[in-house]
């Protein structure tokens, strides 16, 4: 699904990113860990096109289609999905009529007309009730006053929504708790199957007891320094990065 490959990228003519190598197929879990700092949101902004970072060299493809040259909304189109992509209080609109726009737009883009009322209100009932979110949440102002555990209810529902067939989650916020942790965990865990694929960005151990990755890839200072299984994440819990660094000495 995606392929990275040899990628060289960053701002202002300084690459973050020194070389990273990384392939996802339809139906894996990836994780992405490593230290602050080591380029984890930029390599997941590189991935969802924003604007103001620069690919300098290597590729990245998504179903075999070279996507360097597209915008944010044309990767979103072709199903990714970043999370944190609309983090804006927007008061009067709902966390509904957000999403509405949303797919209403992405059926534009693929020259579909507008979903009917009644097959979007069914899906929207659907995927609440599948995240157990309550019908009071879907009425309330996006972002607006949203608790962390909330925001990321939110961004849960998007995705549930949306189906991307690729999913990124970057999971910046240091203040996030426990709860808020589990909505993104069971979220994840009921959306993901055989054909979509979630890559969790995180420097929390604690994530990932609850969403199994198939694969841990630790980076560090841009590069891909270890790949391996949930065990890795294991074995960062406990040791953290530091022997790492070591071992690539
Ligand atoms: P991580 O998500 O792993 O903590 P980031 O991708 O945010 O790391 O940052 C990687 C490096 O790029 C850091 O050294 C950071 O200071 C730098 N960086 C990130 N975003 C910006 C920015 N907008 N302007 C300048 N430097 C940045
Ligand atoms: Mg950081
Ligand atoms: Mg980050």
């Amino acid at each position: 699904m995606l392929k990275i490959k040899d990628l060289y990228a960053g701002l202002e003519g300084k690459d973050i990113l020194q070389g990273i190598n990384l392939e996802v197929k339809a139906g894996e879990v990836h994780a992405i860990m490593g230290p602050n700092g080591s380029g984890k949101s930029t390599l997941a902004s590189v991935v969802a096109g924003k604007e103001e970072y620069e690919v300098s060299r290597g590729y990245i493809t998504f179903e075999n289609q070279d996507i360097s040259e597209l915008d944010p909304e044309e990767r979103a189109h072709k199903g990714i999905f970043l999370s944190f992509q609309y983090p804006v209080e927007i008061p009067g609109v709902s966390v509904t009529n957000f999403i509405k726009t949303a797919i209403n737009e992405t059926r534009k883009a693929k020259g579909k007309e507008d979903m009917p009322a009644s097959e979007m209100l069914k899906m929207i009932k659907e995927k609440a009730d599948m995240l157990e979110i309550d019908r009071k949440f879907l009425s309330r102002s996006l972002n607006e006053g949203f608790s962390g555990g909330e925001k990321k209810r939110n961004e849960i529902f998007q995705m549930a929504m949306l189906e991307p067939k690729l999913a990124i989650l970057d999971e910046t916020d240091s203040g996030l708790d426990i709860d808020a942790l589990k909505v993104v965990a069971n979220g994840v865990n009921k959306l993901k199957s055989k054909d979509n694929a979630v890559v969790v960005i995180t420097h929390y151990q604690r994530l990932l007891d609850y969403i199994v990755p198939d694969f841990v890839h630790v980076l560090m200072n841009g590069r891909i320094v270890k790949s391996g299984t949930k065990e890795l994440a294991y074995e960062l819990e406990e040791k953290g990065y530091d022997w790492i660094k070591e071992e690539l000495v």
